[in-house]
C-alpha cells in the first residue's frame, strides 16, 4: 500500500494554504472539446465533506434534473472523501453521482480498490466529466492535467482487456476505470469497472459510453496532507487496532467476512427465511449450501484481496471450470451475487455462478439488476410469455442464464428489451408481467427479502436511486434486533439508517466500517484531518439535507409517490419451509410509506415541505 500522508502546509492546495486532507480542487473535463481545468471547491460545495455531498450537490446545482442522462448535457461527478488515500482504515471508496439511464433518478455509486487513493494523489477532490465526445476517447489524467487519445482500438474490449491495454501501452502504474461491450452499447445497467472493483448500481457505465469514454486512467504523485497530524495518526491505529480485533471474532460480521468474503453471511440469510429464490417466489434454497461463502471457499478458494488500506480482506479470487472447460480465474462472486446468478435464478451450480459473475465483469454490467432482469424473463417463459428461439429458458438452466447474459450485454435479439431493465421490459412485454419485475424504479432488488424483512421493502421502496440494500436495517432484521415481520417503528428506523448512511458516505467509508466504529470516531477524524469542527448530529443533518436534495432532483425529474412502490409479487405469500405464507400486507406498507413521508416533513405525495427545507437550509431547491 502506498500511503503519503505528511502534515505540512502545501501552497498548491486551494482554500489559502490551510492545511486540510482536501485539496478544494477538483479537475473538469469537457469531452466534447477535449479541454481540461481546475476548478476551486467554493464554499458552499465544501460544508458537503465530500464524497456523495460533493456529487449530488454540484449536479442539484448544474444539470437539469429533466435531461435525457444519455445526453451530453449529463454529467459524471467523480469523488472521493477527506479520508480517501490516508492511513485510516476502510475507506478506498470512489463515488460517482450522475443522472441514471435505468431509474431516471439521481444516482449514488460506489467502488472501492485503489482509484480512489490514485485521485487523492492527483492533488483532486474529484473529477467532473462534461459534454460528449464524437469518437471514443481515452482519458489519461496525471496529477491536475488531463489528455486525450483515441480509443477506437479499444472498441469491443471487456474491461479486462481495457485495463490491460492501458498498462501495458501507457503504463503500469495508472489506475484505470473502464467500460466493457454493455456500456459501449447503452444498456441501462451498464457498470464501470476499476480493477475488478464496480461501480454497478444504476448505470453509470452507459453515461461513460454516451460520452464516449472507454476509459480512463489516473496516475498521482501528490502527498496528502492533515490538519493535526499526531493525531491523526493515533486516531488512525486505534481505528486501525479496532478492525483488526473485530477481523478476528469469529462470529462478528467483519470476521465472517474475513474468512469467506461476503457470501460467509449467506447461510443466516438462508436460515431466516429470506434468501430470495426463483424470482422471489422462495425465501430459501436447497441448493444453498453449494453455493455460498463456505462452499467457494472450501472449493475454489485461491487467495483473499482487499481495497486499499483495509485489513477485512473481504474479496476473494476464485479458480474454476468454465463452461468449454478451461480454467478461469475470477474476483468474487459477492453474497449479492450468490443471489442474483445463484438462488434467485435456481441455479445451485458455484462454478456456473462463477463464470456468469466473471462474464458481468467482463462485459461490464451490474450483476445485480442483469440476474434480476433474467430471473423475470425466466418467470415469464415458464408462464408461456416470452420465448427466445434456441434457448431453453428454464431456471435452473444454466445454459439460458449465460445465453441470456450474453443476449442483454450485446443487445441482441431479445436482449434489447431486457437491456433497458426489468421494468422497461415489462412494461415492454405487457401481459400482466409488471407484478413479476423485482425492481423499484426500474432498479433490481438486492438479496433481501422484502416480505419478510418489512423495513428493507419499506427501504427498497423509498431509495432515491431505486432498491438500495446500503442504506436498509437488515442487519437489525436479520439478527433480531428488529422484528423481521413487523411494520411499527420501521420508517423511522430506516429514516435514521438513510441520513446515518448519507454521512458517512460524505466520507466514503466502506459500507462495513460503521459495523465496528463508533460514530463518535467520524467528526474526530475529519476533524484531525481538515481542521474542521463538526459534530457527529450535524453530519447526520448533512445526510438528511443531501437526503432531501436528491429527491428534489427526482421529483423535478417527474417521478412520484407512485414510484415509491414494492411490484404486486410483494404482495402474495411467499413460499419455502422458513418462510411459509409471510407476507407483506399492502394497506400496511400504504400506512408505512405514510408514516415515513410524514416523519420525514414531506406531504403525502412525497414532497419536502418548505419547513423541512428551511431548516435544512436548502429552501432555494423547493419544487
Ligand atoms: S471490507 Fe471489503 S469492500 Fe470494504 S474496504 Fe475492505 S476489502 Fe474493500
Amino acid at each position: 500500500m502506498r500511503e503519503r500522508v505528511h502534515n505540512r502546509r502545501n501552497t498548491e492546495q486551494g482554500g489559502g494554504g490551510v492545511t486540510s486532507s482536501m485539496f478544494d480542487r477538483m479537475l473538469r473535463i469537457d469531452v466534447g472539446r477535449k479541454q481540461s481545468s481546475l476548478w476551486t471547491v467554493p464554499d458552499d460545495v465544501r460544508c458537503y465533506l465530500g464524497g456523495i455531498g460533493y456529487g449530488v450537490k454540484i449536479l442539484c446545482d448544474e444539470v437539469d434534473p429533466r435531461i435525457n442522462p444519455l445526453s451530453p448535457e449529463n454529467k459524471i461527478i467523480l469523488t472521493v472523501g477527506p479520508l480517501t488515500g490516508t492511513s485510516v482504515p476502510m475507506h478506498a471508496q470512489s463515488c460517482i453521482v450522475t443522472k441514471s439511464p435505468l431509474t431516471g433518478t439521481i444516482l449514488n455509486s460506489y467502488a472501492g480498490g485503489f482509484l480512489g487513493a490514485e485521485i487523492k494523489f492527483c492533488g483532486l477532490d474529484g473529477i467532473i466529466f462534461e459534454g460528449a465526445a464524437t469518437e471514443w476517447s481515452l482519458v489519461l489524467i496525471d496529477n491536475d492535467s488531463a489528455r486525450f487519445e483515441s480509443a477506437v482500438d479499444m472498441i469491443g474490449m471487456t474491461t479486462e482487456e481495457a485495463e490491460n491495454f492501458i498498462k501495458e501501452k501507457y503504463g503500469f502504474d495508472y489506475r484505470t476505470l473502464s467500460i466493457g461491450p454493455a456500456g459501449e452499447r447503452g444498456v441501462a445497467m451498464a457498470g464501470a469497472f476499476s480493477e475488478t472493483r464496480a461501480f454497478g448500481r444504476g448505470g453509470a457505465g452507459a453515461v461513460f459510453g454516451s460520452k464516449k469514454i472507454k476509459a480512463i486512467g489516473v496516475r498521482g504523485s501528490r502527498s496528502v496532507t492533515t490538519a493535526d497530524a499526531h493525531l491523526f495518526g493515533k486516531l488512525s491505529a486505534q481505528n486501525m487496532d479496532v478492525l483488526r480485533h473485530a477481523r478476528a471474532e469469529e462470529y462478528g460480521l467483519l470476521g465472517i467476512f474475513s474468512k469467506y468474503g461476503t457470501g460467509g453471511g449467506m447461510p443466516l440469510v438462508q436460515g431466516r427465511g429470506a434468501l430470495p429464490t426463483k424470482n422471489h417466489t422462495y425465501g430459501s434454497f436447497e441448493d444453498a449450501e453449494k453455493i455460498d461463502g463456505p462452499y467457494f471457499e472450501e472449493n475454489l478458494y485461491t487467495r483473499r484481496i482487499a481495497c486499499f488500506g483495509c485489513p477485512v480482506h473481504c474479496g476473494r479470487i476464485h479458480k474454476f471450470s468454465g463452461a468449454n472447460g478451461k480454467k478461469l480465474w475470477g474476483r468474487g462472486p459477492e453474497y449479492e451475487t450468490m443471489f442474483s446468478l445463484g438462488s434467485n435464478l435456481l441455479n445451485g451450480d458455484a462454478e456456473t455462478l462463477a463464470e456468469a459473475n466473471r462474464l458481468t465483469e467482463l462485459y461490464g454490467v451490474d450483476s445485480l439488476t442483469v440476474g434480476v432482469t433474467i430471473a423475470w424473463a425466466l418467470e415469464m417463459a415458464e408462464a408461456g410469455k416470452l420465448s427466445v428461439p434456441g434457448l431453453d429458458l428454464r431456471f435452473g438452466n444454466a445454459d439460458a442464464v449465460l445465453g441470456l447474459l450474453h443476449m442483454i450485454c450485446m443487445r441482441e435479439g431479445m436482449g434489447d428489451m431486457l437491456a433497458k431493465g426489468p421494468r422497461q421490459a415489462a412494461l415492454e412485454l405487457g401481459n400482466d408481467s409488471l407484478a413479476s419485475a423485482m425492481q423499484v424504479k426500474n432498479s433490481g432488488f438486492a438479496a433481501w427479502m422484502p416480505r419478510r424483512m418489512k423495513g428493507t421493502g419499506l427501504a427498497y421502496a423509498t431509495s432515491n436511486r431505486g432498491a438500495c440494500h446500503k442504506r436498509a436495517p437488515i442487519g437489525a432484521e436479520i439478527a433480531g434486533v428488529l422484528d423481521m415481520d413487523s411494520y411499527e417503528g420501521k420508517a423511522a428506523v430506516l429514516i435514521e439508517t438513510q441520513n446515518t448512511v448519507n454521512a458517512i458516505f460524505t466520507l466514503i467509508s466502506c459500507r462495513f466500517h460503521e459495523f465496528a466504529t463508533d460514530h463518535e470516531f467520524y467528526p474526530e477524524i475529519v476533524a484531525a484531518a481538515t481542521g474542521r469542527v463538526i459534530q457527529w448530529d450535524e453530519m447526520v443533518t448533512l445526510g438528511e439535507r443531501i437526503w432531501n436534495l436528491e429527491k428534489l432532483f427526482n421529483l423535478k425529474a417527474g417521478l412520484t409517490r407512485a414510484d415509491d412502490k414494492l411490484p404486486g409479487k410483494c404482495f402474495e405469500p411467499v413460499l419455502g419451509k422458513t418462510s411459509q405464507a409471510s407476507v407483506m400486507e399492502e394497506e400496511k406498507f400504504e400506512a408505512m410509506l405514510d408514516e415515513y413521508y410524514s416523519l420525514r416533513g414531506w406531504d403525502s405525495e412525497g414532497i419536502p415541505g418548505m419547513k423541512k427545507l428551511d431548516e435544512l437550509g436548502i429552501a432555494d431547491y423547493a419544487m
